[in-house]
């Protein structure tokens, strides 16, 4: 027989929690999952703008390929529910210390403690300031082969230089089509090695100003530069500057850093996800700017069971210390 445990759940926001996890995306809401079935009490508490949300699909995702950003995350609250955990609509505005815990205070007034914190907050992408990039960014103005590259596959792709890892971009898009160029615009024209590498690769280069990006209903048709010339393109590569969402966390003096590769900035924090200041983790693209949908999830479980390990390590020894005085009390009133 099978026997189903009920767990019921509200979405209001209880005075505390063991776990309260900031932003509920794949990296926020996976840690959350291991957390709930670890029997901890845990609140998500996620704002609803997942980076991808403007793209189609999810690629590149073991057993749920191309499925839509929403449903995914929907899916994933719903898992989270399903073992007594709370998902809550709203945006954090700060943490502060609170005992040997965390006050977590939303924007719009609602305050809550947690003894952990687990920060999946995401990132920003700060987009190149071309008209035409913002309106079309995540249908046919991408970043990223291995999410969009098989879709524009043996099309005209245009790379808007716009940040140090655009020339390694042009190299990588051009495995999914022969028809690629590059546009300087405002920044150093390739150096001779990389203008070699380039011409080697058979990816045309163009120097100049681009100005705007066209598009008819059907999408993107071109990048007109300043001179009024206009190259045909399907889709336009650019490189963001990808800026942790993480300004809440200023008054536990965590602060978002330089990332090593030079595309922005992140939240550091060692392999598991533990970062500088006890009690706070960080999972996904908060602190590692390059990670995935699936890169993200694992990264959320890892920390997720990290500060379950945590919190059991702190239960045990407040228990050896009951124990203890437990002991001697005994050990006192036998004499
Ligand atoms: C256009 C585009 C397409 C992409 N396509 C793919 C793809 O095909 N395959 C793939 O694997 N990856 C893809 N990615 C990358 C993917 O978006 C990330 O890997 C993934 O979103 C990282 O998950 P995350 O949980 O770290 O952050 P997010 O998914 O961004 O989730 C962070 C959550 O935190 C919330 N939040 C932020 N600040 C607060 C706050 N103050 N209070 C409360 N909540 C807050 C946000 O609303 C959001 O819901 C794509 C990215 C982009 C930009």
């Amino acid at each position: 027989m099978l026997v189903a445990e009920v767990v019921t759940v509200t979405d209001r926001l209880t005075n505390s929690y063991d776990v309260m996890v900031l932003g509920g995306g794949a990296a926020g809401l996976n840690g959350a999952l291991m957390l709930a079935r670890a029997r901890r009490s845990v609140a998500v508490v996620d704002s609803g703008a997942p980076r991808n949300a403007p793209a189609d699909g999810v690629h590149g995702l073991l057993a749920r390929e191309g499925i839509a950003p929403a449903e995914l995350v929907a899916r994933g609250r719903e898992e989270v529910r399903g073992y007594g955990g709370q998902v809550v609509d709203g945006e954090v505005a700060s943490v502060d210390r609170d005992g040997e815990g965390f006050a977590v205070r939303l924007a719009d007034g609602r305050v809550a403690r947690a003894r952990r914190l687990l920060v999946a907050s995401g990132l920003a992408d700060r987009l190149p300031d071309v008209p035409g990039v913002r309106e079309r960014w995540g249908r046919d103005v991408l970043h990223c082969p291995y999410c969009h590259g098989w879709e524009v596959r043996d099309r005209a792709i245009g790379v808007l230089a716009s940040g140090p890892m655009s020339v390694h971009q042009a190299l990588l898009f051009r495995q999914w089509s022969d028809d690629v160029t590059y546009f300087a615009h405002t920044m150093e024209p390739p150096t001779a090695e990389q203008a070699e590498q380039l011409a080697a690769r058979g990816v045309r280069v163009v120097e100049g100003e681009v100005a705007a990006l066209e598009a008819d209903g059907d999408g993107l048709t071109g990048v007109r530069l300043a001179d009024g010339t206009v190259v045909a393109a399907a889709a336009v590569v650019v490189a963001p500057r990808m800026e942790a969402r993480a300004g809440f966390l200023s008054a536990l003096g965590l602060r978002a850093v330089e990332h090593p590769s030079g595309a922005g900035e992140h939240v550091p924090a060692d392999p598991t996800g533990r970062t500088e200041v006890p009690g706070v983790w960080v999972a996904g693209n908060v602190t590692d700017p390059t990670a995935q949908v699936g890169n993200a999830a694992a990264a959320g479980a890892m920390a997720g069971a990290q500060i379950n390990a945590d919190l059991i390590a702190e239960e045990t020894r407040e228990a050896v210390a009951a124990h203890r005085r437990r002991l001697a009390a005994g050990a006192g009133a036998r004499a």
